[in-house]
């Protein structure tokens, strides 16, 4: 059902008037983690100043360690849904257990289906059953086929509003925290009909590869790029060595305004 053998035209999901998959590239921004309603507020202010439509923020975090901060659930999404109403602005959260899966579209636009879980095939099947937006996320150490099967356990459920998203692989280089597959992005396109983003944040680990990675990202045919952005980065609960604080971010935007590559 994803193949462009199936149906040659892209996918295009629009979302409070916000067109994904269209002819102008989406960025998709907001901080890592949903922290307080102060934290993602000033970030939306910004975003709505920068003419941004999407506001992303982790309520449930998948974390290498136990210990590490895990989100603040519910009340993360209850937040998003407070700004994202207040703002018009087009909310994007990862939800990792198919029963939270239903309450959560009633408070988030799409659904985010992170690396950790792209073969969670149960809740592949009960994000297809849902019928909201899902954004789909490339596994750690997921093939392209495997990528795609994932995506197919969504369609196959009867949810075709699906998008894609590159955000780097395991391999042996430790120079960044992932390596971005950039190839994947055309190869994506020609296969599927889908959407597909490109994480610069998640895929680099690193602030000074964000503009490149995402000018790259939008050369090769990406529908738009991911990126992080904290008021605070240093004081960040979660990634805070790779995002940007604000003025980072608009600098970010300007630069790839000024690439020509995304308007
Ligand atoms: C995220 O986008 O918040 C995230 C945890 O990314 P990934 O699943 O790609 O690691
Ligand atoms: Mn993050």
């Amino acid at each position: 059902l994803v193949s462009r053998k199936k149906k040659a035209e892209d996918t295009v999901i629009t979302i409070k008037g916000v067109e994904f998959g269209g002819t102008s590239p989406i960025l998709i921004s907001g901080p890592c983690s949903v922290e307080s309603y102060e934290q993602v507020r000033e970030v939306a202010e910004n975003h709505v100043k920068r003419g941004l439509r999407t506001l992303r923020g982790g309520a449930y975090k998948p974390r290498t360690s136990p210990y590490d901060f895990q989100g603040l659930g519910v009340e993360g999404l209850e937040i998003l849904k407070r700004i994202g109403d207040e703002f018009n602005l087009v909310t994007i959260s990862e939800i990792v257990t198919p029963s939270d899966l239903e309450l959560a579209a009633k408070y988030v636009d799409v659904i985010q289906i992170g690396a950790r879980n792209m073969q969670n095939f149960e809740l592949l099947k009960a994000a297809g059953r849902l019928g909201h937006p899902v954004l789909l996320k490339r596994g750690l150490a997921a093939t392209i086929e495997e990528f795609i099967y994932a995506a197919e356990y969504i369609l196959s459920e009867g949810n075709s509003q699906v998008m894609l998203c590159e955000r780097g692989i395991r391999t042996y280089e430790k120079a960044t925290r992932n390596t971005l597959d950039i190839s994947a992005v055309p190869l994506l396109k020609q296969e599927t009909h889908l959407p597909v983003f490109v994480d610069v944040t998640h895929s680099t680990g690193r602030r000074d590869l964000l503009l490149p990675c995402a000018k790259a990202g939008l050369a090769v045919g990406s529908d738009g790029i991911m990126v992080e952005v904290h008021p605070d980065p240093d004081v960040a609960l979660s990634d805070a060595k790779q995002q940007l604080n604000i003025p980072q971010f608009n600098k970010m935007v300007d630069d790839l305004l000024a690439s020509g590559l995304y308007k």
